[in-house]
């Protein structure tokens, strides 16, 4: 199975719930924990450990000045913007390229190869005995975060079950995440911005066909305006976090509530329960 964990926005505590999710169910079953978030991973922080780097690279063309004969179809045929044909040279702007190959095919004179270029790399660790952790990077300035998100999916496929942390919002790097998951927990917190985000992540979901149900974080008691929310859209909401003072300084001192305080273990193991009874699969 193949669980999401995802939010419209920054901030909620998403990746605090996978990691507790994560930390919970490695005390009774293998898990992959798979960090999508490529621009500002984190779960590494929760589970230090001894890890592998595996590079993430894409293609980008290489012009051959010999052959170039600065035609300006390379240049015309790109969309991104990553050719410029000048009088007597062919600019190549590497970031810009999404690595399509198409100029390499429009060139007449055969005078573009592709290269590889890194753009990021997936780190591999064992924090627990059966906890596999796998983190995208993308390199700081790149735009490829879907390529990283891949290859970091890649790595932890054919693993029974798998946590994915997304990136906050909306953007492809979240539909990257969420394309081929069985089901998706979102995350919010009971405020205007947590409403309006929510709505926008649990569309995305809904579109790609997602079972979807809702953890409410940092719930100061009055959550009426998610939870009729949610009531509205057939969302169950799975989990309730309150905000609370020392839930507060275990996650502040970059702790695990699953690990460190009693009785959040077991609330996670119920929540994956939910989440397996919303994506149809008996564990
Ligand atoms: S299409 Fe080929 S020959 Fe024409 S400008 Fe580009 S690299 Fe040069
Ligand atoms: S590979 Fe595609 S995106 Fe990259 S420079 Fe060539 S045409 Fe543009």
């Amino acid at each position: 199975m193949k669980i999401v964990v995802a939010s419209g926005k920054g901030g909620t505590g998403k990746s605090t719930v996978t990691a507790n999710l994560g930390y919970s169910l490695s005390l009774i079953r293998d898990v992959a924990v798979v960090d999508c978030d490529v621009e500002e991973p984190n779960l590494h922080l929760f589970f230090p450990s001894a890890s592998t780097d595996l590079p993430v690279t894409v293609t980008v063309p290489e012009i051959d000045s010999g052959r170039c004969t600065f035609c300006g179809e390379c240049g015309k045929f790109c969309r991104y913007g990553a050719l410029s044909v000048l009088k007597d040279t062919v600019l190549v702007f590497p970031e810009l390229c999404h690595s399509c190959g198409g100029c390499t095919f429009v060139c007449p004179q055969g005078a573009i190869r592709e290269i590889r270029r890194p753009i990021g790399f997936v780190r591999c660790s064992r924090p627990l005995p059966a906890l596999n952790l796998i983190s995208g990077f993308l390199r700081e300035g790149e735009v490829q975060a879907p390529q990283v998100i891949h290859m970091a999916k890649l790595l932890a496929e054919g693993h029974p079950l798998i946590l994915y942390d997304s990136s906050p919002g909306i953007a492809c790097p979240v539909i990257e995440t969420m394309e081929g998951s069985d089901v998706c927990i979102l995350v919010t917190e009971s405020t205007p911005f947590g409403l309006h985000d929510l709505r926008l992540a649990a569309e995305v979901a809904e579109r790609l066909s997602l079972p979807s149900g809702v953890v409410i974080n940092r719930s100061d008691g009055k959550d009426e305006m998610i939870t009729e929310f949610c009531r509205e859209h057939g969302l169950p909401v799975l989990m309730t976090i309150p905000f609370d003072r020392e839930i507060a300084a275990v996650q502040n001192a970059g702790g695990l509530i699953s690990r460190d305080l009693p009785g959040w273990s077991e609330r996670f193991t119920d929540l994956f329960g939910k989440v397996s009874e919303l994506a149809g699969v008996k564990v």
